[in-house]
C-alpha cells in the first residue's frame, strides 16, 4: 500500500515532531510561518483534502524541497514535506524494524505554483533522492565483514543464537565453556538500509555456510559417489548442487558438473560433560552339530546387543565431537552371544575361477546394488577393490563358500572379513557396520557374513570387496557374472 504524503499530515506524532523540528531550524523563517496566506493556504489544503480531493487556490503558497542545496520536488507546504521525508525514512527501516536516518541537509523554500502546474513531490521520486543509513551492527570474522543486522544488540544476539544451537544443555549434557574458533568481533556501522539482514536472515545465513560454487570436469570412471569423495563432499550434496540428477543420471568423461562446496562462516567450540547409551555389540560363535547337513548352519540361539551409560569429558567444534575422553562407563544390559550350529564340514569346495566370463567362476556379488568405484587407480593411490553402494546396515553375503581366516578391526578396512575360498583364492568384505562370522567359521555362497557400514577409512556407507588370488588383488569384475 502506498501512502500518500498528504494524508499523513492529519497523524499526530509526525506533525507534533515536525513542528518541534521546524522550529529548531535557524532557516525557518518567522515572518514567513506567520504569514496569514500560509496558514490560509494550509488550512485550505486541510479543508480540501479532508473530502479526499487536492486543491489548491490558484496562487498556492507551496514549499520546493531542497536536499544538500538541490531542490529536488515542491511539496504543500514544509510540513506535509517533513512528513513524507518521515514516511520515507520510515519505509526505508520498516522490514528491519527501525526507523531509517539521513545526513543529508534537508531545506524548504517558500515557492508560488498555479494551481494546473502543481505536481506534488512522490514517496518514490523522493526515495530516489534521500539518502538514507541506519545505525546498524556489524560482524566481523577474522577482521573481514560477514553480516550486518539492524542494531548492534541484535548482532551479538545473532551470535549467541547460533551458539545455543551446538551448545544445549540437557540431563545428559552439561556444557561448561563456549567460544568460537575464529575471531569474531561486532561493531556499530553506518551502513544503506539494503545492505542490512533481519536476525532471521542472518541466522540462516549462518547457518547455511559460505556456498562457493565450483565446476568440476568428469573423469574416466567418476560416479557421482566418486565424485563426491574425491571433493569430501556426500553424494547427495553432489545431486543437489546438479538439479534435476539422480544417482541413476549418467555422467560423460569431460561433462562439467556443479560443485557448492559449503564451509561454516563460524565454529562454535564448546566443552563439557554427556552422557550417551551405546550399544555393545554381540559376540558370534560358532558350534558343529552333526544332526545337521554337511555346510548347513541354523542360528541355535540369538544374540541381542547389549547396552551401557557412557559418561565422558568432550571438545565439540559445531556438531562434530573433536575429542572425547571417557570418564565412567555402566552397563546397562548385557549382550547376549549369537551361537550358529554348522553341520560337519564337506569336502573342500573347489571353485572354478575363470577370468573374464563370470559366468563359470564361482563367485557371486556379495551385494546387489551398483558400484560406486572400480578397481584400479585413483586420485592417488590404487583403489584394490570395488565399492559397492549400500545403507548401513544392509546385509551382504560371501561371495562363494569357504573359511573365514579373519573377522575383525583392519585399520583402514574397518570392520573387515577376510574369506579364504581354497586354491590361493580369497576374498575381503571392508567397512562393516556389524560382522556376523568370525574366523575360522565356515560360509557357505551366499550366506550372510556381515552388514554395510563405514567404518575404518570410509566417507560414506559402502561395502569394499576385494578378490586376492596368491596374495595380490586382482579386479573383481573378471571374476563376478
Ligand atoms: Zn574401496
Amino acid at each position: 500500500m502506498k501512502k500518500s504524503s498528504l494524508s499523513l499530515f492529519f497523524t499526530n506524532k509526525p506533525w507534533l515532531q515536525s513542528l518541534v523540528w521546524l522550529q529548531n531550524r535557524s532557516w525557518f523563517s518567522k515572518e514567513w510561518w506567520k504569514s496569514p496566506k500560509i496558514i490560509g493556504g494550509t488550512l485550505a489544503a486541510f479543508i480540501v483534502l479532508g473530502s479526499g480531493g487536492y486543491y489548491l487556490a490558484n496562487s498556492s503558497s507551496a514549499a520546493y524541497l531542497i536536499i544538500n542545496g538541490e531542490k529536488v520536488g515542491i511539496v504543500v507546504n514544509q510540513l506535509s514535506g517533513q512528513n513524507l521525508i518521515q514516511t520515507v525514512l520510515q519505509e526505508k527501516g520498516a522490514t528491519l524494524g527501525v526507523v531509517a536516518k539521513t545526513h543529508d541537509k534537508i531545506e524548504f523554500t517558500p515557492a508560488r505554483v498555479s494551481k494546473d502546474q502543481f505536481q506534488p513531490l512522490s514517496e518514490g521520486e523522493l526515495q530516489d533522492k534521500l539518502s538514507t543509513y541506519i545505525e546498524a551492527g556489524e560482524i566481523t570474522i577474522a577482521n573481514q565483514p560477514i553480516f550486518i543486522l539492524p542494531s548492534l544488540e541484535e548482532a551479538q544476539g545473532l551470535l549467541k543464537s547460533y551458539q545455543d544451537i551446538y551448545t544445549k544443555t540437557s540431563d545428559t549434557n552439561q556444557v561448561n565453556e563456549v567460544s568460537f574458533e575464529e575471531q569474531v568481533e561486532t561493531q556499530s556501522v553506518e551502513v544503506t538500509p539494503d545492505k542490512v539482514l533481519t536476525p532471521e536472515q542472518a541466522l540462516e545465513k549462518l547457518k547455511q555456510g559460505n556456498i562457493q560454487k565450483q565446476e568440476y570436469t568428469v573423469q574416466a570412471s567418476d560416479s557421482w559417489w566418486l565424485i563426491a569423495r574425491k571433493n569430501n563432499m556426500k553424494t547427495l550434496e553432489v545431486l543437489a548442487a546438479n538439479p534435476g540428477t539422480t544417482l541413476d543420471t549418467k555422467i560423460k568423461p569431460g561433462q562439467k558438473i556443479n560443485l557448492a562446496k559449503v564451509t561454516p562462516f563460524l565454529t562454535v567450540v564448546s566443552k563439557g560433560t554427556r552422557i550417551d547409551q551405546e550399544t555393545i555389540p554381540f559376540d558370534v560363535e560358532t558350534k558343529t552339530d552333526s544332526s545337521l547337513g554337511s555346510d548347513q548352519t541354523k542360528v541355535a540361539q540369538a544374540g541381542s546387543d547389549g547396552q551401557k551409560e557412557v559418561k565422558y569429558i568432550y571438545v565439540q567444534k559445531n556438531d562434530k565431537i573433536v575429542s572425547k575422553s571417557v570418564i565412567e562407563e555402566k552397563v546397562t544390559k548385557e549382550a547376549v552371544k549369537q551361537v550358529i550350529a554348522k553341520g560337519p564340514k564337506s569336502t573342500p569346495m573347489v571353485v572354478a575361477f575363470s577370468r573374464g566370463s563370470g559366468q563359470a567362476s564361482g563367485l557371486g556379488w556379495p551385494l546387489n546394488s551398483h558400484i560406486n568405484s572400480y578397481y584400479g587407480y585413483r586420485w592417488g593411490g590404487f583403489h584394490t577393490g570395488i565399492d559397492l553402494a549400500g545403507d548401513t546396515g544392509d546385509p551382504y553375503v560371501a561371495a562363494a563358500a569357504g573359511k573365514v581366516v579373519s573377522a575383525g578391526w583392519g585399520g583402514g578396512y574397518g570392520n573387515c572379513i577376510v574369506i579364504d575360498h581354497g586354491n590361493g583364492i580369497m576374498t575381503r568384505y571392508a567397512h562393516s557396520s556389524k560382522m556376523l562370522v568370525s574366523a575360522g567359521q565356515s560360509v557357505a555362497k551366499g550366506q550372510t557374513i556381515g552388514l554395510v557400514g563405514a567404518t575404518g577409512n570410509a566417507t560414506g556407507p559402502h561395502l569394499h570387496f576385494e578378490v586376492i588370488i596368491n596374495g595380490d588383488t586382482v579386479n573383481p569384475l573378471n571374476y563376478l557374472p
